[in-house]
């Protein structure tokens, strides 16, 4: 892509799931995006945006180097490790890669003058607080993370701000809910090894790979028994991160903002739309609770409002579940990394 006079945004982490996404929203922006990701759990056909830089966040030299290349004049930071149920196994890794990575990445913006952040933080921050079961997360919340990933995600919020009042650097850390969907063109998707998330799982039940899926837990304080969360689009959850660039703040400023819907969907309505989208019923069995689930996660999402002017566009449950089935039915990155688990000519309803 031709750079031309648009801006450089360092986008790390972008050749993942949500990265990839912002990479597409900059780019049709008007942005110039430069991933920085270390191919470790991203995709290199997810990057179809921009300039490629294959790096680990934790080089600071490759970071400067990158900086200086693209003349990048700020960040967008996703780079780290995700999985919450390996954090608490490897709590160590957890810190080195994402606070360290952190560390690493704002000495090399504040050596080169890169004064503007967004930061890819998380709804795990809240952990099982809020405030009772079923009312929505506002920010100020108390932090409560139930599991290493949740702390690194809190702590590199603390050491951002910090930096904000010492240094003079501008930055929003967005704190994601539950980001499911895949962009309408199917050329990219949520890709993870192993698959973890309720949507993709639901959907190869649904379509027959053997195992039915279990619905960890029907015994909650919700109005069916099983959990709520706020799903939202990961194209809405790109945009989110395109106005945090843009909006005007000043020098020094922090802000810590939800990106939900604030509508929960509990997991029996989830499997409902899979099962509607596809037009055949989603094998389900009830089972256990999984260690370290709250019964509700539902973002208060006025903060994202009135500071971003920010609302979601595409996150109802329905077209949630139409975009991830198209891409689920659509050739993946490097065929055979996933294995195939949907066939490439499965139907798709929408
Ligand atoms: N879930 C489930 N069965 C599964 C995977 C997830 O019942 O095989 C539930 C999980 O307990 C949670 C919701 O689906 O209430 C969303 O889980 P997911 O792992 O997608 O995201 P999380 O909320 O953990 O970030």
């Amino acid at each position: 892509m031709d750079r031309g006079s648009k801006p450089a945004v360092l986008v790390t982490g972008g050749a993942g799931y949500i990265g990839a996404h912002t990479a597409k929203a900059l780019s049709e922006q008007g942005f110039f995006p430069v991933v920085y990701d270390s191919l470790s759990s991203g995709y290199r056909e997810a990057v179809r945006w921009g300039a490629f830089v294959h790096g680990d966040i934790r080089d600071a030299g490759a970071l400067a180097d990158a900086i200086d290349a693209h003349g990048v004049k700020s960040v967008i930071h996703f780079a780290g490790l995700i999985e919450v149920g390996r954090s608490v196994v490897k709590p160590d890794l957890f810190w080195e890669h994402n606070v360290g990575g952190t560390v690493t990445l704002l000495s090399a913006m504040r050596e080169r003058g890169v004064d503007r952040l967004v930061f890819s933080s998380s709804a795990a921050v809240y952990g099982q607080g809020g405030r009772g079961a079923l009312e929505t997360i506002p920010e100020d919340a108390p932090k409560a993370p139930a599991s290493p990933y949740g702390d690194t995600k809190l702590a590199c919020e603390w050491m951002i701000e910090a930096q904000c009042r010492a240094y003079g650097l501008t930055a929003v850390a967005l704190r994601y809910f539950n980001a499911a969907g895949a962009d309408p063109s199917g050329l990219i998707g949520e890709a993870h090894e192993p698959e973890t998330h309720l949507i993709p799982l639901a959907m190869a039940a649904a379509l027959g790979d053997g195992k039915p899926l279990t619905v960890f837990g029907a015994d909650f304080d919700t109005p069916d028994g099983t959990c709520l969360r706020d799903y939202i689009h990961v194209s809405d959850l790109a945009a989110a991160h395109v106005r945090a660039l843009q909006v005007d703040l000043p020098a020094g400023a922090y802000q810590a903002v939800n990106v939900g819907t604030g509508q929960g969907h509990s997991v029996l309505e989830v499997v409902e739309a899979v099962s509607r989208a596809l037009g055949r019923p989603t094998p389900y069995a009830l089972g256990a609770r999984r260690a370290g689930d709250p019964p509700s996660l539902v973002a208060d999402p006025s903060r994202a409002r009135e500071l971003l002017g920010w609302a979601p566009t595409c996150s109802s449950l329905e077209r949630i579940v139409a975009d991830a089935l198209r891409w689920e039915s659509a050739p993946k990155y490097g065929a055979g990394v996933r294995g195939g688990r949907l066939g490439a000519s499965e139907p798709v309803s929408s």
